[in-house]
């Protein structure tokens, strides 16, 4: 038995990870650094969640804030509450566009801005508010509820918390916050009592600490949530609803970038007969050893998807025909594996591509390569073609 005081000790660091959502793997850690990596499937759900939770919060605010005005008004001078109310109602406006014009299509640019404009309407308010509030001389209740008002940096950095955001966008969304903030103080650094203000400060500091770390780990689950919903559990391909959603990202970048796009639909040959002689459980095997084939053949940025039984759509994003039949080529000379009665696994393959196509949507595509896929059976099976 190995002596446990003689095993070299672990250093501390590497034993974080472990003590962190465990479900990550390693490469997935950098993810919740920045948003760089982040595969596409992640980036369209969080980008969804994101626009979502913006609009919901903008609602809230657009009913909360006009409803304030109801306290402003019995505790503050008609005039003050006037200037108010007014500040109040265009930031209800401004949060009433927002849940107007944001819909969430899977663009993360689009939640950028949803979200930007979502922090800029109380910053906004809050740097209006707080000229507003200087010019008046308050005492008791007033002086308290006007208090409140420099409260709203706290919610927004505490606000952030609720969405799934990398460290670097979580610092980049505080930093307005955090540098109006300070202009604020430094604005009025002669009257103020300047130990309560760096108080505050560290306040706000610490509380974009935790916001972020929050934000993070909702980050973490999504990224393990979505990887275990993507994939087939059997292959290791992306699932047929995945695989349709990641060919709709390919297609529209491949049409606005002006790309090619190409797409190979891979049916495994007399795959049946695996399963009446060897039984179901040799099919599986067969199938997961035919997937891991393809996979290892593929270059980054080839995404493999089980779209049916022993049927893989094969999504080739930037590549153009010939590139397509170089790299299916190149699968058939490394094979599929062997059937269990020792002969190789063979498919018959249809191929297309987006602009020698001319494929308007990703159906069409589909659907090309499909009818290839059959000519390639009737014509024999262990075939690619690529026209007709
Ligand atoms: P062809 O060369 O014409 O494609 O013949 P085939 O036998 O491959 O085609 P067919 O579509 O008739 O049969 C596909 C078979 O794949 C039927 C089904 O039992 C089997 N199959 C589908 N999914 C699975 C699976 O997950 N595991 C196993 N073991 N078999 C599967
Ligand atoms: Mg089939
Ligand atoms: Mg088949």
């Amino acid at each position: 038995m190995p002596d446990p005081a003689s095993a070299p000790p672990r250093a501390y660091w590497r034993r974080i990870p472990a003590l962190m959502a465990n479900e990550l793997r390693p490469e997935e850690f950098l993810w919740l650094l920045s948003p760089l990596r982040h595969q596409p499937l992640l980036t369209a759900r969080r980008a969804t969640m994101i626009v979502n939770r913006t609009r919901f919060i903008a609602l809230l605010f657009a009913a909360l804030t006009p409803l304030w005005s109801i306290v402003d008004y019995i505790v503050f001078p008609s005039t003050l509450w006037a200037s108010l109310a007014v500040l109040r109602l265009l930031a209800c406006l401004a949060f009433i566009a927002l849940v107007r014009l944001y819909r969430p299509d899977g663009s993360l640019p689009d939640a950028y801005r949803a979200l930007g404009v979502l922090f800029l309407i109380p910053t906004a308010f809050y740097l209006a508010s707080h000229q507003v509030l200087t010019a008046f001389n308050l005492s008791g209740l007033s002086a308290a509820i006007a208090a409140g008002y420099a409260f709203l940096p706290f919610v927004l950095l505490a606000g952030l918390a609720i969405f799934p955001l990398s460290l670097a966008e979580n610092l980049i969304l505080a930093s307005p916050v955090l540098i109006s903030q300070g202009l604020a103080g430094a604005l009025n650094w002669t009257t103020l009592d300047w130990p309560s203000f760096v108080g505050a400060f560290w306040l706000l500091a610490l509380l974009t600490g935790v916001s972020a770390l929050a934000g993070m780990s909702q980050l973490a689950f999504m990224v393990a949530l979505v990887r275990q919903a993507v994939r087939d559990p059997l292959t290791g391909a992306f699932s047929r609803r995945s695989g349709e959603e990641l060919l709709h990202l390919q297609f529209s970048q491949s049409l606005r970038n002006g790309t090619p796009l190409a797409l190979a639909f891979i049916d495994l040959d007399h795959f049946k007969s695996i399963n009446d002689r060897f039984g179901h459980e040799a099919g599986d095997q067969a199938l997961m050893q035919a997937a891991q084939a393809i996979t290892r053949s593929l270059r980054s940025g080839d995404i493999l998807v089980r779209w049916g039984g022993e049927e893989f759509l094969l999504i080739m994003p930037n590549t153009d025909i010939h590139q397509a039949d170089i790299a299916l080529a190149r699968l058939r000379q490394s094979g599929l594996g062997t059937r269990p009665d020792g002969d190789d696994m063979t498919a018959s393959i249809g191929v297309a591509e987006r602009l020698r196509e001319n494929a308007h949507d990703p159906r069409d595509l589909i659907e090309v390569a499909d009818r290839r896929m059959y000519l390639a059976k009737k014509r024999g099976r262990n075939l690619v073609i690529a026209d007709g």
